[in-house]
């Protein structure tokens, strides 16, 4: 975490200096819509009085994930680090402002920015946004957090996904204190991966479903985020709300229960709650009611994500589940 730590903290991204004390927008273009109408990605920088840490708090790389923007929004509406004591905090509320106009989880031509990465110049959209991303914003971080959801409707209870190859990324997650953590595998071209190859430490906070804004993960989100910043001695006052005492569930396996026929799926357990083997978690029946056939829990452990969809095929997800003990 040494590389920006330099006596003289005056920030410079994208042609435009950040003095110490100072905060500033800075709007990074990529492309136009067909309209003509330039895109430009939002960059807020606060930078703090002392030198420190350089955090980015990330939402958006799948545009229809919008809980990351709205903690993002909350965040910056509410002045959080207004007054920022030490390092600098970099927040890109929407990375993939294009998927957010669409309500898309990719680019408009169907690319996953977050399967683009590192990126390059003269690539297609997905790319550029990868490539600019490294470019003008990643290189000067330490540290960051890249904010999701589930995929689809299916809806994640508030949870860390930390790098094994990168011990200080498990430290970040036990100071977020989600309800549950774990390590994931980096996938390839992936955001995760990239600042990884950079020895940049990420955590990715998972947190509700795509297209709906999720109030409890919103929370978790900004409380987990207001730890961290305050660990590492970023802010002077805490104005947060902060509901404390939350366990963190360490998961060391997780499985995702899949449909084994279709027809309509009715879950009857709670996200987040703790499940015994065996145990009925819902229903797949037809439409009707008839051939009904339970789906049971195949350990003792938590259910983590749960699908909303009530129309299923053979195959989907149903429910994600992971055994674990209290970190
Ligand atoms: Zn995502």
């Amino acid at each position: 975490m040494s590389e920006n730590l330099q006596k003289n903290h005056t920030k410079f991204i994208y042609n435009e200096s950040i003095e110490p004390g100072e905060h500033k927008l800075i709007q990074i273009p990529v492309d136009k819509l067909p309209t003509g109408t330039l895109i430009k990605i939002p960059v807020y920088v606060f930078n703090g009085t002392e030198a420190g840490p350089t955090l980015l708090i990330q939402g958006g790389l799948h545009g229809d994930e919008i809980n990351g923007v709205e903690i993002c929004r909350r965040i910056l509406t509410n002045k959080y680090f207004g007054r920022l004591k030490k390092g600098c905090v970099i927040v890109v509320p929407l990375l993939n402002v294009f998927g957010f106009i669409y309500n898309s989880r990719e680019v408009t031509d169907g690319k996953d920015v977050n399967r683009s990465f590192p990126g390059s110049k003269a690539g297609s959209l997905a790319s550029r946004i990868a490539y600019t991303h490294m470019n003008e914003i990643v290189k000067h971080i330490d540290i960051g957090i890249d904010l999701h959801t589930g995929g689809g409707m299916r809806s994640n209870h508030p949870q860390i996904r930390y790098s094994k190859e990168m011990p200080e990324s498990l430290e970040m997650a036990h100071i977020f204190r989600p309800p549950f953590l774990f390590a994931s595998k980096m996938i390839p071209r992936s955001f995760r991966q990239a600042c990884y190859k950079k020895g940049k430490p990420i955590i990715v906070f998972e947190g509700g479903e795509s297209a709906r804004f999720d109030e409890f993960a919103i929370n978790e989100g900004i409380e987990g985020i207001m730890r961290i910043v305050k660990h590492y001695d970023m802010v002077n006052a805490v104005n947060y709300t902060q509901s404390g005492n939350n366990e963190t569930v360490h998961l060391n396996r997780r499985k995702w229960l899949r449909a084994r026929n279709g027809g309509v799926f009715c879950p009857i357990v709670l996200n987040g709650t703790p499940i015994k083997r065996q145990q009925i978690l819902g229903h797949i029946s037809d439409a009707f009611g008839n051939n009904r056939r339970a789906v049971k829990a195949p350990y003792d452990g938590y259910i983590i994500a749960v699908n909303n969809k009530p129309l299923v095929s053979k195959g989907d997800a149903l429910f994600h589940v992971g055994e674990g003990l209290i970190a």
